[in-house]
């Protein structure tokens, strides 16, 4: 005799949400999908559900909380080392505020107001990555198992990165945009190709996230990200990983627009 076995467990979401028509919508249509949903209407509730849940596969955050925003909720999250994936809804169609969402740790944004299929959509992206992330083997053929260029070391298997000797605290989607770089050392990768290889998502015209990324890769392992030796702009192309280092040749940063 031989057991069933289980049947897939929805997808779990958190959703950090204080307008209650919008909050009510979301869930609805969460619901709808198939995702197990919890709503928390403000950082407190959110931190109890964290508690209490045991882990969620993606948490959606809006910026504009009660008793705090969600850049900060975002924060503590990575600080603390929860690395569930962070889609951030900002009210504001700014790019500081886009910027700051990413800088804090999130792995996506959208500004409202936006169409519920897109948000759709970029949970589901979101999801598809963190589970080919476990379906993953140790190891796969020709993937190294550490990535070593100028003072970073990074070890693949544990997803820890250091620099200079100090651990560097990488998120998810930066963990996996700079595997992508040392898996193709030496060659021009366009914008296009990286929002899709990594974030998965094709034909989607904004590539400015992907410069965003590579601006906190080299805040993380440039010893001077304005002249970056390692992630290489290439222009009118894309980027470069150089692992052996070409400092002082490239003095651009990102080339937003191109
Ligand atoms: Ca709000």
């Amino acid at each position: 005799m031989t057991a069933l076995p289980a049947p897939p467990r929805p997808p779990r979401l958190l959703v950090v949400e204080d307008e209650q028509h919008l909050a009510a919508a979301l869930k609805l249509n969460f619901e709808l999908e198939g995702y197990a949903v919890d709503m928390a209407a403000s950082a407190r509730r959110a931190g109890e559900c964290l508690l209490q849940a045991g882990g969620y596969d993606a948490i959606i955050l809006d910026v504009m909380l009660p008793d705090t925003t969600g850049f900060e909720l975002c924060k503590k999250l990575r600080d603390g080392g929860n690395f569930t994936p962070v889609l951030m809804l900002t009210a504001l169609d700014s790019t500081e505020d886009r910027v700051t969402g990413l800088e804090v740790g999130a792995d996506d944004y959208l500004v409202k107001p936006f169409e519920l299929t897109e948000l759709l959509a970029r949970v589901r992206s979101l999801l598809r990555r963190r589970s080919w992330e476990r379906q993953k083997p140790p190891t796969r053929g020709a993937l190294a198992a550490e990535i070593r260029f100028g003072g970073a070391s990074v070890d693949c298997e544990r997803q820890e990165a250091r620099m200079n000797g100090q651990e560097v605290k990488l998120t998810r989607l930066e963990f996996d945009l700079l595997r992508y770089f040392a898996d193709h050392p030496g060659r021009v990768l366009s914008r296009q190709e990286l929002q899709e290889r990594v974030w998965k998502l094709a034909n989607y015209p904004n590539t400015r996230m992907v410069d965003n990324f590579i601006m906190r890769l080299r805040r993380h392992f440039e010893p001077d990200p304005a002249m970056p030796a390692h992630f290489v702009s290439v222009r009118g192309s894309g980027y470069k990983f150089v692992p052996e280092g070409v400092a002082g040749l490239v003095a651009d940063g990102a080339e937003p627009g191109d």
